[in-house]
């Protein structure tokens, strides 16, 4: 069967985790999505909500990370908590056979000392929203210059709840040589003028969108 997520290059452990959440086949934008985000291009997904946006951009970012190298190597951009807290659920329940990889979740209207202090002992993959990751990075409590992927999710959404600057000032701070993934399920203008600031070469999937 050609949508088995076997037929992946994926390690043995997201595959067992997979199988573990019951995920048995890949979704349409799954399938079509993947094997771009695992060959390390840049990609923008436009595909209707339900679709499974969230597990192909999680194994995107779980396949290449270095459980060994204890700084961000993935940034994940939500618009609200609620989406941050979903997706950080999915990127755990993905790593569960993967050994020691930790997820922290940053958003706003909860106090600064405890996200520091998970600061402080790491984290492989932040997830959060624009304003609280801007306002660590400007306190320099969290360090975005090992970062090799970076999710732009639900990306029509914070431009609506116009987060571009924040968006763009937290860009600025991540190495050029990075994978951008940008997923949405709808395309204002906004996103074309994102892309072309902050990708490269974008492949373009669009698939059942919404209007
Ligand atoms: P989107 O981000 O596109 O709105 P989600 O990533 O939230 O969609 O996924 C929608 C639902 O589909 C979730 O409940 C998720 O657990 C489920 N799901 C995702 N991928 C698969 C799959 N391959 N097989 C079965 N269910 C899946
Ligand atoms: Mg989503």
């Amino acid at each position: 069967m050609t949508d088995a997520f076997s037929s992946l290059p994926l390690p043995a452990s997201l595959l067992a985790s997979l199988d573990a959440i019951g995920y048995r086949q890949m979704t349409p934008i799954q399938a079509q999505s993947l094997p771009t985000i695992l060959a390390g291009n840049d990609l923008i997904a436009q595909a209707k909500t339900g679709s499974g946006k969230t597990a192909a951009f999680a194994l995107g970012l779980l396949a290449p990370l270095n459980p060994r190298y204890f700084g961000c190597q993935a940034l994940v951009l939500c618009p609200t908590r609620e989406l941050a807290d979903q997706v950080a659920k999915e990127i755990r329940a993905l790593a569960r056979g993967s050994s020691n990889i930790k997820v922290l979740t940053l958003c706003g209207g909860v106090p600064f000392g405890p996200q520091i202090g998970s600061l402080e002992h790491g984290a492989h993959i932040v997830v959060g929203t624009p304003g609280r990751i801007l306002e660590h990075v400007r306190k320099g409590t969290l360090k975005l210059d090992g970062v090799n992927h970076l999710v732009l999710d639900e990306a029509d959404r914070m431009l609506d709840m116009g987060f571009v600057d924040s968006i763009s000032e937290i860009i600025e701070q991540t190495p050029g040589k990075r994978q951008t993934l940008l997923f949405s399920a709808t395309y204002p203008q906004g996103i074309e003028q994102l892309a072309a600031r902050f990708m490269r070469q974008p492949q373009r999937i669009e698939l059942e969108s919404q209007h």
